[in-house]
């Protein structure tokens, strides 16, 4: 028999700390890392290969814990954009170069936040083929119509056992849903509508309210480790800032985790005075006050991109609103996913506005912890543009000068410029790992402690963070070099992460 090649021991010495969950700001220190797992200091020290990690910064790996890179939505994705935009980039990169760009960025766990049950099979096959990430996908169970009728006539042990079914066959990690009930809107023809969450789904006495609950209390009884993940609806519609608030309200007091708030901050529409406009500012209060709520951003960045979503109400007014060619996928009319390229600019009224939302959201946020930094890639923007995003939040003159070139109405009346709060690294930290690993339920990710995943990364500190973050000096997962200054040293097996649920 062959035995197994050890795992690297070594220490990274004398590297600058950052670790927000013991409380590590900037601290000097050694990391000491053994099989793949960050160890206490070893009493013999002998065997520890030492590697020098003096003047560089040390942060945990980075988790996305909201992505699209896997399954029908991403494959149309890449069939409406084969070439590269304008700056070079592949909107939606392939399995392989998605894992191999995440990495040499300094990324080392990824989720998909919307597989179709059905697409789950696929799905997996692609993401076996994502190379060094550790890796997983959030169902979209409550699209299913037996869950559906479970919530209409009010069985909950239904549910309960239909989701957890989902969870197991379709190997997820948890439960999203993409405008609760959406799907029978689109199906039974009222496409692009404009519902509230208490509006009763077509031939139905059952909300989208009633289904988010419902949901929700499914995926707690399951214990799944990932609260409901919801896309709420309207999403980019005028006035939705009602709606999300209204989301936040059915979860008070319980936990919930709200997706891409930017696309969900709108004022206007009829109930609303004046034009199309930001709602943070409320939101972000009452988000502030609900401690069982966490959120992703879904950050929009000016430049070439591609919508999808399996949102399909949201993704036919969006085509029909700008006249882009699109295209709809349907998983046997149980889900489905729109998709089209989208190109957002500065002097864009309407993305200016989305940018300036999004930037606001991060701005207001009492507690880091509570939130993920995303463009809900490749939706606001490329992953590889989180550093400029990193660098927005952590530079206020660099955001002053990129909010003096949007769209003057938004200039005028964007409470944006007005908010100067930076940033630190330390936060900075939270946003990118240490919160999202929590969020997402991940004890052994996001922290530098003993028993975390030697998820490591080292950037070269500079003035300018987007350069910092771009090109990590060194990124190991698992204990393992696999990223080298934007170049891949080595292309070990990400674990594919599914949850246990809880027993009935
Ligand atoms: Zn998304």
């Amino acid at each position: 028999m062959i035995p197994a090649s050890p795992r690297p021991r070594f220490v990274l010495r004398g590297g600058t700390i950052h670790d927000p969950l013991h409380d590590r700001d900037g601290v000097i220190d050694d990391l000491w890392i053994d099989d793949g797992m960050i160890v206490p200091r070893p009493v013999i020290t002998a065997g520890f290969t030492v590697v020098d990690a003096t003047g560089l910064v040390v942060m945990p790996g980075g988790v996305d814990l909201h992505s699209h890179i896997a399954g029908p939505k991403v494959n149309l994705g890449r069939r409406l954009t084969p070439s590269p935009a304008a700056d070079g980039r592949h909107a939606v990169p392939t399995i392989d170069a998605t894992g191999c760009l995440y990495a040499a960025l300094g990324y080392t766990t990824v989720f998909d936040a919307a597989i179709a049950t059905s697409a789950a099979r696929l799905a997996h096959l692609e993401l076996d083929d994502l190379p060094i990430l550790d890796k997983g996908i959030y169902l979209l169970a409550g699209d299913d119509q037996r869950v559906i009728d479970a919530a209409a006539s009010g069985d909950d042990a239904a549910i309960r056992r239909l989701v957890g079914a989902a969870i197991e066959a379709g190997r997820g990690w948890a439960v999203k849903v993409a405008n609760p009930g959406g799907n029978l809107f689109w199906r039974y023809g009222r496409r692009g509508d404009h519902h509230d969450l208490d509006t009763p789904l077509p031939g139905l006495a059952l909300t989208p309210r009633g289904l988010l609950d419902r949901l929700a209390t499914a995926v707690d009884a399951l214990a799944l480790p990932h609260p409901l993940h919801i896309h709420t609806a309207n999403l980019g519609l005028p006035g939705n800032w009602r709606t999300l608030d209204e989301t936040m309200r059915t979860f008070e007091g319980r936990r919930a985790h709200l997706a891409h708030v930017q696309f969900h901050s709108y004022t206007g529409g009829d109930l609303d005075e004046g034009s199309f406009g930001s709602g943070v500012e409320p939101l972000a209060e009452r988000f502030n006050a609900q401690p069982g709520l966490t959120l992703d951003v879904g950050q929009v960045l000016f430049g070439d991109t591609v919508a999808m979503t399996g949102d399909s109400e949201a993704a036919a007014h969006l085509a029909h609103a700008t006249g882009v060619p699109w295209a709809s996928h349907d998983q046997h009319l149980a889900g489905g996913c729109g998709v089209m390229p989208i190109r957002y600019r500065e002097k864009s009224l309407i993305h200016a506005w989305q940018w300036a939302i999004g930037l606001e959201w991060y701005l207001r946020l009492a507690d880091p912890w509570r939130a993920a930094l995303s463009t809900d890639h490749p939706n606001g923007a490329h992953f590889l543009a989180y550093p400029l995003l990193m660098k927005l939040l952590g530079d206020e003159p660099f955001r002053r000068e990129a909010f003096a070139r949007i769209h003057p109405a938004v200039r005028n009346r964007s409470p944006l410029g007005g908010l100067t709060r930076e940033y630190s690294l330390q936060e900075l930290c939270i946003l990118t790992r240490a919160a999202p690993a929590r969020i997402a339920g991940l004890p052994h990710k996001g922290h530098l402690g003993p028993g975390a995943d030697a998820d490591v990364v080292l950037y070269r500190p500079d003035a300018d963070l987007a350069r910092m973050f771009a090109v990590p000096a060194r990124v190991y997962k698992g204990g393992d070099l696999v990223a080298e200054d934007g170049e891949i040293r080595a292309r070990p097996r990400g674990a594919v992460m599914a949850a246990t649920p809880t027993p009935a």
